[in-house]
């Protein structure tokens, strides 16, 4: 099977957040399963060109719509982790991908309808006709419109598609002009079609996704009951209900040849369930660099974006309550909103000279591996997580996980005393409220644990160590639904 993923980010040169694990990880699945794949990616200035091999140009002179002129792109071929990946350059004074940073322009809107119709157009002209097109999130939710409404009479008639829902809090929710631009007629501004189901003069781009798509999926199965049935649908629960036969949730999976502290290149020890000493030694060099005191005392780790869907104040509350718990502090975190990296700077000034907490603000891919290594516990407070992929790296590495039991959060960690899953199956702590409260409650047993039973702690570390949360079974699961929508 051919399968081309069009997304807005993959690992590791492309990487703002989850995303881009999972196209990454799902990719080399599905190339491991023998799959041919092939990812197709904006190219972006910003990203991290070492991390690709042979970069050349295959293919020159791509004219693509927009509005009543033509865009001119070049688009090049090269090789990430064993991934083939296309990168699609457009060549025009817009600069839409040549902004220093993936997101956060106004025109963004624009900025991705352009890349759906070039990556159509790319596979149109260079003549490859994929089985499946997997896209990803609202930024190529306009693709499917375009196969169906456009390329299915050029010839394209034998490719499906299948769209990954990863945050439904971002729609894509824009002016009617995008259709315009896209060559997309205005008749498909209709309530069953691509019209906001809130603001009525709006296109809505992640809703256009899931009605054109041939199979709809989100990334854990707690995310897809709480967005077809709860407010954190944001709108899009009557669609889902109307295309419920065709939406399902799969739970993501980490890739374990990145993300596995048996081989992990990033960190200074590599260690497993069968010797654990490493881990500990970890811990000593995070500690060593990050400038900590040297104390009998668990270290608290936080790695998150840093914004209101990832509850920063209840990071920001951890802090202090694992300080005053006697336990040590790291946060790793980069936001994209000033006021919050300026709230996060500020308790970095005033925290400065504790010798038990480092605050670091930025976003650096190599040093999370050490902080999920050399951390004893790692805190994941979310108002909401699709699906979320630190808690399943954090066990992955002996890190006991403390979350709040929301999407995939509750789909993959279990309390160490609540519930009626088997003690071989219990990884972590979770707590219900999105307050201090509910987050003390679980940091503090967790904290408490470590202290006092550090025999069952240490049991909860090989239990997650155990859990198999690797790609194999979720890819069988997108070999399912590709079959499936093919036939
Ligand atoms: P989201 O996609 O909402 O950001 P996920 O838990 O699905 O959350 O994925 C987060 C990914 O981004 C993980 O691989 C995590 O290690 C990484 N990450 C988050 N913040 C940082 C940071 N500041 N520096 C390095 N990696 C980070």
């Amino acid at each position: 099977m051919y399968i081309a993923m069009v997304a807005s980010e993959c690992a590791p040169m492309a990487k703002v957040g989850g995303l881009a694990d999972v196209v990454h990880g799902l990719s080399r699945e599905l190339l491991r399963r023998n799959q041919a794949v092939e990812v197709i990616l904006p190219m972006y200035d910003c990203m991290r060109y070492e991390r690709i091999f042979g970069l050349e140009k295959c293919y020159a002179d791509l004219w693509v719509p927009y509005y009543d002129q033509w865009i001119r792109c070049d688009v090049f071929r090269g090789v990430a982790d064993d991934i083939p990946c296309i990168f699609i350059k457009p060549l025009s004074k817009d600069n839409f991908f040549d902004r220093g940073i993936f997101y956060g322009h106004q025109d963004d809107a624009a900025r991705f309808a352009f890349f759906s119709r070039a990556a159509m157009e790319f596979m149109y002209k260079s003549g490859r006709r994929p089985d499946i097109i997997h896209c990803h999130d609202w930024q190529t939710g306009l693709l499917p419109v375009l196969l169906y409404e456009i390329y299915q009479s050029l010839g394209m008639g034998n490719s499906r598609v299948c769209y990954t829902l990863h945050n439904v809090h971002h729609q894509g929710v824009t002016g009617p002009q995008i259709l315009r631009q896209s060559g997309l007629g205005t008749h498909l501004m209709t309530p069953e079609k691509l019209r906001d189901n809130t603001h009525v003069g709006a296109v809505n781009l992640m809703k256009a996704g899931i009605v054109y798509s041939n199979f709809v999926t989100t990334v854990s199965p707690r995310y897809a009951e709480e967005i077809r049935y709860t407010a954190l649908g944001h709108g899009l629960q009557s669609t889902l209900d109307t295309h419920a036969g065709k939406f399902g949730g799969v739970l993501n999976g980490v890739d374990y040849g990145t993300w596995n502290p048996e081989v992990d290149g990033h960190i200074p020890y590599r260690y497993g369930v069968d010797d654990f000493s490493g881990k500990f030694r970890n811990k000593a060099a995070l500690r060593q660099r990050l400038l900590l005191q040297d104390k009998f005392k668990p270290i608290v780790a936080v790695v998150s974006r840093l914004d209101q869907q990832k509850g920063v104040q209840l990071i920001s509350h951890s802090v202090f309550h694992a300080l005053a718990n006697r336990a040590q502090f790291v946060l790793l975190g980069s936001g994209a909103e000033k006021a919050i990296n300026d709230h996060f700077w500020g308790l970095k000034h005033s925290l400065n000279d504790n010798p038990d907490c480092h605050l670091e603000i930025g976003y650096d891919e190599e040093l999370s591996h050490l902080y999920y290594a050399g951390a004893d516990m790692l805190v994941i407070p979310s108002a909401f997580e699709p699906c979320g992929l630190t808690q399943i790296i954090a066990m992955k590495y002996g890190t006991v996980p403390v979350v709040r039991a929301t999407g995939g959060l509750a789909d993959t960690v279990f309390d160490a005393n609540y519930g009626d899953k088997p003690h071989e199956e219990r990884t972590g702590f979770t707590f219900k409220d999105f307050n201090e409260a509910g987050l003390e409650s679980a940091l503090g047993r967790a904290i408490g644990l470590w202290y006092r039973f550090p025999r069952y702690f240490h049991q909860l570390r090989l239990n997650g160590m155990r859990q198999d949360y690797s790609w194999n079974q979720s890819g069988g699961h997108y070999m399912n639904i590709f079959n499936h929508i093919r036939a």
